[in-house]
């Protein structure tokens, strides 16, 4: 159905944005102009966005793939504002996520069951929009703003591809569904879709920031009866607990033994499921050598500084019959597996709202930044009505 016409459709809309214009320095809240849809593009009016980690990296980042001025921001909620000629899978008032991750529903892989690495629309940490490398921000000056992640949240407004949104049902709470956008849809995802944990089955868990705390969550959710955290910090393990945390090892205080091995001892031969969440390469070597040998899975979720590589010995690999794995945004296939989980929540299977730790509104958006730099949060919902 082609979306009704009104007033600002097809003309570019001036509305506020936190603009990120120089590295390491705080956001500066301005007003913006924000260009129409081109083909198969959708503009987005944002109603709240959380930040993780990765908007924090690039807000400090001086050389490419840092970019400024920028408009990061890359998890949240909108609603359809106006759509782009030959957009057919949302139309003017829809409520949807933008999701980093493209999924065009059209090339090989987006076929297929087996991968979520769209080939038409590969994803890159790029400043443009990606299907014409170019920008839909400008200052009032007529500088260009560069966009971040394909999404650019921290805006009233933001233009994104076709291949970037997921049409969700209005009636969920719009936290919960922003949460499942990025950090904590890739923790639950790689539990459910890149491990494939079942029932009975146990599971390591290194790093209990909240990616690993959302693998712990989805852990519980497949059924998971042991679930172990490890971390250098002891308080973590009583945030961990109510998203299923069974057990806890303290890194670091562990005497003469490897973590390895204490894990290996407490699972009685390795676990089922091991999941780096730190991005250490040789935290993802501790926990190859903490899964079970002959199906043990490492799944790698975090990531090291550029060139850092992983180190496994020959008959290590031949002998233990184990397996490593990557993966973007936990396997997830935006368009299909998001509604699915989204489902799960609304039946109170899934628990999202615990991990929204601080809320701001929109103009305090610094303060978000400030808690996540400390420490402070798990997330924090930046509301923009407020
Ligand atoms: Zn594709
Ligand atoms: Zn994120």
């Amino acid at each position: 159905m082609a979306a009704t016409s009104s007033e600002g459709e097809g003309k570019p809309i001036r509305c506020k944005a936190a603009v990120a214009r120089r590295p390491g320095e705080s956001l500066v809240i301005e007003e913006i102009m924000v260009a129409p849809p081109m083909p198969r593009e959708v503009r987005i009016r944002i109603i709240c966005s959380s930040i993780c980690h990765i908007d924090l990296t690039f807000s400090d980042m001086q050389d490419p793939p840092g970019f400024f001025p920028r408009i990061l921001g890359h998890e949240a909620i909108g609603v359809v504002e106006s759509v782009g000629k030959n957009v057919t899978e949302v139309t003017k008032g829809d409520v949807v996520i933008p999701i980093f991750l493209p999924d065009c529903g059209e090339c090989i892989d987006c076929k297929s069951t087996k991968s979520n690495l769209c080939t038409n629309f590969p994803f890159k940490v790029s400043p443009w929009m990606p299907r014409h490398e170019n920008t839909r921000f400008t200052d009032l000056n007529g500088e260009i703003i560069h966009h971040f992640m394909y999404v650019s949240s921290f805006s009233e407004y933001t233009v994104v591809t076709f291949a970037n949104v997921t049409k969700i049902d209005p009636e969920i709470p719009p936290n919960g569904a922003c949460l499942l956008s990025c950090g904590i849809g890739a923790g639950v995802g790689a539990a459910w879709r890149t491990a494939g944990v079942e029932p009975g089955s146990t599971v390591a868990i290194f790093g209990l920031g909240s990616i690993g705390l959302a693998v712990a969550e989805g852990a519980r959710l497949c059924g998971a009866t042991k679930i172990i955290g490890v971390d250098v910090n002891p308080e973590k393990f009583e945030v961990g607990k109510k998203f299923g945390l069974t057990d806890f090892v303290h890194a670091g205080e562990c005497g003469s033994k490897p973590v390895s091995q204490v894990i290996t001892e407490m699972t009685d031969g390795g676990a089922d499921y091991c999941f780096e969440c730190v991005g250490m390469a040789s935290l993802v070597q501790d926990a190859y050598a903490s899964c079970r040998k002959g199906w043990g899975k490492t799944i790698v979720l975090g990531l090291d500084k550029p060139g850092s590589r992983i180190s496994l010995s020959c008959s290590e690999v031949l002998h233990g019959g184990k397996t490593i794995q990557g993966n973007l945004f936990g396997g997830l296939k935006p368009k299909s597996h998001v509604s699915i989980l989204l489902k799960r929540y609304m039946d109170k299977e899934l628990q999202l709202d615990e991990f929204v730790t601080h809320e701001v509104s929109f103009k305090d958006i610094n303060k978000a930044f400030d808690l996540l730099r400390n420490g402070q949060c798990l997330r924090c919902m930046i509301w923009m009505d407020n």
